[in-house]
């Protein structure tokens, strides 16, 4: 008998095809050759019923309720905040994407929009528009201080590259860290400590109740003169108005910015057109389905053999 696994994803119709081939054929890798993968809307009341575990890519949180006997949901993405903020308390395990190719992914994203900001692209560009000729100093990578806010699985893999760039790498995390190479703070005082010294500061953490709101105009106001920022993590993380006020006060000297509080990001918005803004459509680690289809499969197949649920995130501590 065909067992069936929900899946609800909000992506593209590029991606969701991408993910049609790449699910079934790590479910069959996996010995789940009998696991069928359906959308919700294609599933009767039984097969809702029956469902214990789900797929989910960014889903419509609500949508979950509709299979009453979930056990836990393997998301494909690794942000799930708004499944752990909108989900009324319930035992419901979520568990979410930790691919070290993602990891990987997001490492090479941060080396290279450091090299951007590190190498004046950005007012090497202006000064072509301007058809201007002028040398900037050189700064070597080991005069470059990165502070990299969030020292998880992301955050680790982007001191790896960055160190072996020769950047001089901090780091801040919510719980105290070792991690080889790197200046290592924690907490509300490290926060300060991280910020004084970044050059280039990079928002790797996740979206939280802490989290939200954290690089206030107070904080980005603590980065020295000429910084610049990165937000690779998720949008309400960064205030962009006290962004914008510090770009047109000189204070900092560019932001990249891969995640924003309204995605995509409207037309009108002014971040569009500011010159000391990149704005990416959040690309910056994308999951590979290939590798990441294979964990979740791996992790279903273990789930129907043993019970066994993967690590979820902490709902209370909201990630
Ligand atoms: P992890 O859970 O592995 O790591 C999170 C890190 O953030 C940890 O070091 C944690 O500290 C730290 N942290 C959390 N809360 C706080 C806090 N209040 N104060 C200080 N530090 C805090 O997550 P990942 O590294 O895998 O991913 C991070 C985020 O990146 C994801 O949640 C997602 O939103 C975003 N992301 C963005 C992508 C993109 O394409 N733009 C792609 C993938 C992910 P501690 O070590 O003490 O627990």
């Amino acid at each position: 008998m065909t067992r069936t696994v929900p899946f609800l994803a909000r992506m593209q119709d590029d991606e969701r095809a991408a993910w049609m081939e790449a699910l079934p054929a790590a479910l069959a890798a996996a010995g789940l050759a009998d696991v069928a993968v359906h959308p919700l809307d294609r599933l009767d009341t039984d097969a809702r019923q029956a469902a214990r575990v789900a797929i989910v890519a960014n889903p419509e949180p609500a949508d979950l309720l509709e299979l009453p006997n979930l056990v836990w949901v393997q998301s494909l993405w690794a942000g799930v905040e708004r499944l752990l903020s909108e989900l009324p308390p319930s035992a419901l395990q979520i568990v979410r994407m930790t691919d070290p190719q993602m990891a990987e992914t997001m490492a090479e994203a941060v080396l290279a929009w450091t090299l951007y900001l590190h190498r004046d692209m950005p007012r090497y560009r202006a000064q072509q528009r301007a058809r201007v000729w002028h040398e900037l100093p050189l700064r070597l990578p080991s005069q470059r201080r990165i502070g990299l806010l969030g020292l998880g699985t992301l955050g680790r893999a982007a001191a790896r590259r960055l160190i072996a760039n020769g950047f001089a790498v901090a780091g801040w995390s919510r719980t105290p860290a070792d991690v080889a190479g790197v200046d290592c703070h924690h907490g509300p005082s490290g926060l300060v400590a991280v910020l004084e010294r970044a050059d280039i500061a990079v928002a790797l953490l996740p979206l939280t109740a802490e989290t939200r709101g954290l690089l206030d105009k107070t904080r980005m106001a603590l980065l020295p003169r000429g910084a610049a920022v990165i937000n690779f993590a998720r949008g309400p993380i960064l205030d962009t108005d006290a962004l914008r006020d510090l770009l047109d006060s000189g204070h900092l000297s560019h932001a990249v910015l891969d995640v924003f509080e309204h995605e995509p990001l409207p037309a009108d918005d002014p971040l569009w057109a500011h010159p000391q803004i990149t704005v990416l459509p959040h690309i910056s680690a994308p999951t590979t389905p290939q590798t990441a289809a294979k964990i979740a499969a791996d992790n279903l197949a273990a789930f129907f053999a043993t019970g066994a649920i993967p690590q979820a995130v902490d709902r209370a501590r909201g990630y």
